[in-house]
């Protein structure tokens, strides 16, 4: 690892103030960006280690009844908040399900959104055709090992997926991600925070350099709402496709529908027109399948991952069921 010079942050203010040198990173947990400075995928001249930055952690309610999550808050704090556990199971259920119990308590809500994709090619020691890595350089992984890669929205430029479980519980219910800059703030649904391939194959997020998210915030009570993860290993992996849920019912009709799906694509992948459809159905019926089912006739599978489109397909039913609470 190459060295780099450390700073602490002590206020917001200065935090940003800071940030705007070009070399300058910011550190929350540390978990992510340690790891690419290891493996060479971002090589830190400045760290700015903006954890004990008041203000940033905690969750508190907001007048419009959902709640405000402060960016540095731990995962763990996050998943094991009372209120998060009742009023929005899928995000609990997401975090849970995410790396470790050691890493979670180090791991920040803020931060984990911004990790970067587990394409291998992409974290290669070795130099390979990378257009994430290497702008215009192509993509190994086209027609290379593909299992693990999108069935959504990819192009020839890159056909990596994004790995957070939590983003894809945060784009199902349709949170925002508040952020801090100098030049000013904004309120970035969290369906636009990443970044697909069409739009630029080099890019993660729409994050400018020097913008701290703050905060993220989550509307109106989820209780009916769950995530499904389907992984290699029962652990400590990443998921091979996810699916989060959630499900308004009045007397077994379905009023209100969110479905978000995770590593089919370089963003949470909501299925829109499913939502839609889904409205008026009752709970259980055959015609829930085929609304769902429907969503995937636009998937296209990349030579060695035809699997994840039934995988996921029945992973977002699955999910669906789990939220209407349809056993
Ligand atoms: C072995 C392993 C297994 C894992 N498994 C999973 C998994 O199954 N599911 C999953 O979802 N994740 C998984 N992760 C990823 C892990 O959750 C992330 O590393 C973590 O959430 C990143 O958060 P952090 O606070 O440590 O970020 P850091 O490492 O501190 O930062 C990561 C990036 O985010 C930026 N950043 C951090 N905070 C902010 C902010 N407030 N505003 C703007 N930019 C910010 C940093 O500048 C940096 O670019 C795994 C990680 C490891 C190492
Ligand atoms: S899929 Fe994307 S990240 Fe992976 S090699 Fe291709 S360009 Fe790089």
């Amino acid at each position: 690892m190459r060295s780099f010079s450390y700073g602490r942050a002590r206020s917001l203010e200065e935090a940003l103030t800071l940030a705007q040198r070009t070399d300058v990173t910011l550190l929350a947990g540390g978990t992510e960006l340690l790891n690419w400075a290891r493996i060479g995928i971002h090589r830190p001249e400045r760290v700015l280690d903006i954890s004990r930055v008041p203000g940033l952690t905690g969750i508190t309610a907001l007048e419009s009844g959902g709640l405000r999550i402060g960016a540095l808050t731990s995962l763990n704090a996050v998943a094991l908040h009372a209120e998060v556990r009742e009023r929005y199971p899928v995000l609990s259920q997401a975090i849970v399900q995410s790396a470790s119990a050691q890493l979670r308590n180090l791991a920040t809500i803020g931060g984990n959104p911004v990790q970067r994709t587990r394409c291998a090619y992409f974290r290669s020691d070795l130099p390979v055709p990378c257009n994430k890595r290497e702008p215009g350089s192509g993509c190994a992984a086209l027609n290379g090992i593909n299992a693990r890669h999108a069935i959504f929205g990819w192009t020839e430029q890159c056909v990596a997926t994004h790995p957070s479980d939590p983003a894809v519980a945060l784009s199902c219910l349709d949170a925002v991600y508040v952020t801090e800059h100098v030049e000013g703030g904004r309120r970035l649904p969290a369906k636009d925070f990443h970044v697909l391939p069409a739009e630029d194959p080099c890019a993660h997020n729409v994050l400018r350099h020097g913008e701290v998210i703050t905060a993220i915030e989550v509307g109106p009570s989820a209780p009916r709402s769950a995530y499904v993860k389907v992984r290699e290993r029962q652990s400590y992996e990443f998921a091979l496709t996810s699916a989060a849920a959630v499900a308004e019912v009045r007397d077994e009709v379905i009023t209100r529908a969110r479905i978000a799906l995770g590593g089919v694509a370089m963003r949470p992948w909501r299925l829109e027109q499913a939502e839609v459809s889904l409205v008026g159905l009752t709970v259980g019926s055959a015609q829930v399948k085929v609304a769902i089912t429907s969503a995937f006739d636009d998937a296209r599978a990349l030579s060695s991952n035809a699997f994840k489109i039934p995988l996921s397909r029945n992973t977002a039913l699955r999910a669906f069921q789990l939220a209407a609470r349809v056993r």
